[in-house]
């Protein structure tokens, strides 16, 4: 019993120095694969010597925050997002969420790309934008506003021939394009050293000290949800969130599909893995969501993931084929 204590506890510990290195350095120094395999081996663990802790990297969002920034709440907390490799997984979500509802109600599901950036926060006051934080540790992020508005494609203020909510949280992924990215290494070119990858780049940019690096590192936005709306949202499901944001001024992805079962979003998952280096910015999956806004309300959250949304990830073996357009305007 105690060997098998020393084993989760160094494992939650070599978990924690690579979650460090990631998330608050930028730096890893292993694969997001081999880094979600720690962790499912930590969760197998976890189980067998029924020892959870809330601390566990099994449990919790992020890592430590940089202190040069100050740190605020969320008013709703940010969560992360389960994750398979397999897409023959998908039939296990699916399950899980039929068994919350009493009769076998249909699902539509939003399926959308999962954008390989980091995570932002915008907090819009009638209808202008007044804060932009990180994800953090899900509770807290840190305060990065006067860089955000350094993010062209970031509206500063919503088109005001709408309705818009008096407070409205909105949450999406910053990123760099990839054009972008190889040009900031030609220019690097005869420095000691260039940036190896794209995410930690604007992870990187968004939380520099000196808001004129983010500026000039033409860092891009897409928004995917939100947090507090009040008045209360209206919103009845996730697709028509997105049209009505694209309506406020906010950029939306134009790859999304409705899907009504497993199938359809199988099709979508091959599609997007086969047509992948297409995009002018890097995505590591897809995302899959319960489209019904009250039907994610009961399905609610665990303290690290929403029950109603799981990515998909494409594994580092997966080759990138054919190239075919494809485009879903929402
Ligand atoms: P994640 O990146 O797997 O998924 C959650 C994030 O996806 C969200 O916070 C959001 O930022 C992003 N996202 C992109 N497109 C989205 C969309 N359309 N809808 C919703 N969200 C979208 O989770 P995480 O908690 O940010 O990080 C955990 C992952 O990070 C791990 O699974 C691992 O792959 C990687 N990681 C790697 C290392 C390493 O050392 N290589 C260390 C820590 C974490």
């Amino acid at each position: 019993m105690k060997k098998k204590n020393v084993d989760l506890n160094q494992l939650r510990n070599v978990i924690c120095y690579h979650a460090y290195l990631y998330y608050t350095l930028d730096s890893p120094i292993i694969s997001d694969f081999e880094y979600d395999n720690l962790i499912k081996e930590l969760i197998l663990l976890e189980k067998k010597t029924q020892d959870f802790k809330d601390i566990s990297p099994t449990e919790k969002v992020g890592s430590l925050m940089l202190e040069n920034f100050k740190i605020k709440k969320h008013f709703v907390p940010m969560l992360s997002l389960d994750n398979i490799y397999n897409i023959n997984e998908l039939s296990n979500f699916e399950k899980k969420i039929n068994k919350r509802f009493f009769l076998n109600k249909q699902h539509n599901f939003c399926c959308e790309l999962k954008i390989d950036g980091v995570a932002i926060s915008l907090l819009y006051k009638k209808g202008i934008l007044i804060r932009a934080l990180t994800r953090g540790d899900g509770v807290q992020g840190e305060d990065v506003t006067l860089n955000a508005f350094n993010i062209k494609n970031i509206p500063k203020i919503l088109n005001q021939n709408f309705n818009i909510p008096d407070i409205l949280e909105i949450r999406g992924e910053v990123y760099i394009p990839l054009s972008e990215f190889y040009k900031l290494n030609v220019l690097l070119k005869n420095k000691k050293f260039t940036f190896s990858n794209p995410r930690n780049v604007a992870a990187g940019s968004l939380r520099h000290n000196n808001p004129e690096v983010t500026l000039h590192r033409n860092l891009m936005f897409f928004c995917y949800g939100f947090g507090l709306c009040v008045p209360k949202n209206n919103f009845v499901s996730h697709f028509n969130f997105l049209q009505k944001m694209q309506k406020y001024g906010f950029p939306i992805n134009s790859n999304i599909v409705l899907s009504k079962n497993i199938n359809d979003i199988k099709k979508f998952f091959l599609n997007i893995q086969n047509n992948r280096t297409k995009f002018d910015y890097e995505i590591d999956g897809i995302v899959v969501k319960v489209d019904n806004i009250f039907d994610q309300t009961i399905l609610g959250n665990t303290n690290k993931y929403p029950k109603w949304a799981i990515a998909v990830k494409f594994t580092p073996s997966e080759n990138v084929t054919t190239i075919i357009g494809i485009s879903f305007e929402v």
